[in-house]
């Protein structure tokens, strides 16, 4: 049975994720309008000003803010028009916009509503409401932000996780394609991680799992290579821009590192250490191949690397490379 809870009922800690200093970009055709929303925000908060729409269009693609108070009303491209563009833009669209605006129509703020703006504060502007608003939605997109990390990382290993990769793939697939670039997936697994688990525990196993993973991102030296959590004891790199020569050099090098963890292994049949196997692919995306066929030559490599004995690299090219 539950004990009732006794003495004053304590809130739990409210979790202040907004930023230090939030970013906030201020549209209106009229400098005084602007001047009135820059004191309501300049204390604790960095402001950037448009004074019409192509200029907070601009702005938004080159740097995004975290908030827009957009005016409905201006010269040329309209309030309306300026958030309808954003919103059709992935790499602006997430950015929420507050309108304000002059009109009490409901009709308008029906309008303003539909053209993705997420509230509507009347003018002139009361200080303290304005602030309010903004606040309460710096933290719903910054709790939207987390929510979506947190979908795409594995929990135990802090790196991306199946989902993610996934995605990555088909993305970096694309664009390699465009390109005409190398694609190089890595496949690793740990070798005779079941009888670690046997001799020295789960929870050890877990411990062992985080440092392979943090060693092998570290290993990953450039900011578009991915390393995901493939699934129990299996990880995958994904390293855009690689041919065949940087794939054997890093894979080796992945091996290389996880060996030097010196995690003792004293149930593994392949060497006094915690060990992995490496398979590595490569190919140029083109039109004659596609992204499962790079996953399972990987697997298949990696298959090679477990039936040559473990703790080794083996390297496969498919695609144009092999020919
Ligand atoms: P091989 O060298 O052929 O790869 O042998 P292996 O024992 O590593 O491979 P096997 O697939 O037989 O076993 C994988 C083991 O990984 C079994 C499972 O208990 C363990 N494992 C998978 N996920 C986790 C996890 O999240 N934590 C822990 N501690 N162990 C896990
Ligand atoms: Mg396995
Ligand atoms: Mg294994």
């Amino acid at each position: 049975m539950m004990t009732p809870p006794t003495g004053p009922r304590s809130e739990p800690p409210a979790l202040d994720i907004l930023p230090p200093c939030p970013r906030l970009l201020i549209v209106d055709d009229q400098p005084i309008n602007i001047q009135a929303l820059y004191q309501a925000f300049q204390d604790d908060h960095e402001v950037f000003m448009a004074t019409s729409g192509e200029q907070a269009l601009d702005f938004c693609r080159r740097d995004p803010p975290d908030l827009i108070l957009l005016d409905v009303m201006m010269p040329g491209m309209d309030g309306l028009e300026v958030c309808r563009r954003l919103k059709a833009d992935s790499a602006t669209a997430d950015i929420p916009v507050i309108f304000v605006t002059a009109q009490e129509d409901p009709a308008d703020e029906t309008r303003a509503l539909e053209a993705g703006g997420v509230d509507f504060i009347i003018k002139p502007i009361n200080r303290a409401v304005v602030r309010a608003r903004v606040r309460t939605h710096l933290t719903l997109k910054a709790q939207a932000d987390l929510l979506r990390s947190l979908a795409f990382i594995d929990g135990l290993t802090g790196v991306a996780n199946r989902r993610r990769f996934d995605e990555s793939l088909h993305v970096e697939w694309r664009h390699c394609r465009r390109g005409a670039i190398p694609l190089t997936l890595i496949m690793i697994d740990i070798d005779h991680f079941k009888h670690y688990n046997d001799l020295y525990g789960h929870q050890a196993g877990d411990a062992c799992l985080q440092k392979v993973a943090a060693a092998i991102r570290a290993g990953l030296g450039r900011s578009h290579d991915l390393v995901a959590r493939y699934g129990g004891e299996e990880f995958v790199c994904l390293l855009p821009d690689c041919a065949p020569q940087g794939a054997a050099r890093k894979a080796a090098a992945l091996r290389q590192a996880v060996a030097a963890l010196d995690m003792p292994h004293e149930s593994s049949a392949t060497a006094a250490q915690v060990t992995i196997s490496v398979g590595a692919a490569t190919c140029i995306p083109d039109a004659n191949t596609n992204p499962d066929q790079l996953l399972a030559a990987a697997d298949a490599a990696l298959y090679a690397a477990k039936t040559g004995g473990r703790n080794r690299v083996c390297e496969t090219v498919l695609g144009k490379l092999a020919h």
